[in-house]
């Protein structure tokens, strides 16, 4: 049985419980970027705040693209957030390649180069990554001034949080 079928299958005893209350209009309060990585996935135990609280944007990285700058604006300006938290990780899997390095992999793995150059926003330093951030987050006209951007990186060896100052 694959994954999926194995969760469709779990999502009907999940429904059964489900309290439509739910389902109502979303009003999280903060806004969270951070990686895809799923060791980052218990954001409700790391941070200590209530799922609902939470707008969560994941990306590779992360990496705060102008698509993730698109839904913070969103986040902030329609669905009402007031901060917004760069999530960033050690041990992060897009510090392990450059995206020419990955692009010549796949190419030749594959066999196919049509797709490449893909970007895959690798880096090389999580702090560098987050001070990065904070500027593209903070420069962006549409993101309110009084709104506070703030980064952090999680060690993935101790579970703490290290704040990074812009
Ligand atoms: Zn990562």
């Amino acid at each position: 049985m694959s994954i999926i079928d194995k969760a469709l299958e779990a999502n009907s005893n999940y429904a059964k419980n489900y309290d439509p209350k739910l389902g109502k209009r979303p009003a999280p309060k903060i806004a969270v970027v951070t990686c895809m990585d799923p060791r980052l996935s218990d954001l409700p135990g790391i941070l200590g705040l209530p799922q609902a609280d939470l707008d969560v944007i994941r990306t590779g990285g992360p990496a705060v693209t102008e698509d993730v700058l698109g839904e913070l604006v969103v986040s902030n300006r329609i669905l009402g957030t007031t901060e917004i938290l760069l999530l960033n990780h050690t041990g992060c899997g897009f510090t392990t390649f450059t995206d020419d390095e990955l692009n010549a992999k796949l190419s030749a793995s594959t066999g196919d180069a049509s797709p490449a150059p893909m970007r895959f926003f690798s880096y090389k330093d999580p702090e560098q990554n987050t001070r990065e951030q904070i500027k593209k987050v903070r420069s962006h006209p549409w993101i309110a001034k009084e709104i506070p951007v703030r980064g952090v990186i999680f060690d993935v060896d101790t579970g703490r949080l290290r704040e990074v100052k812009a």
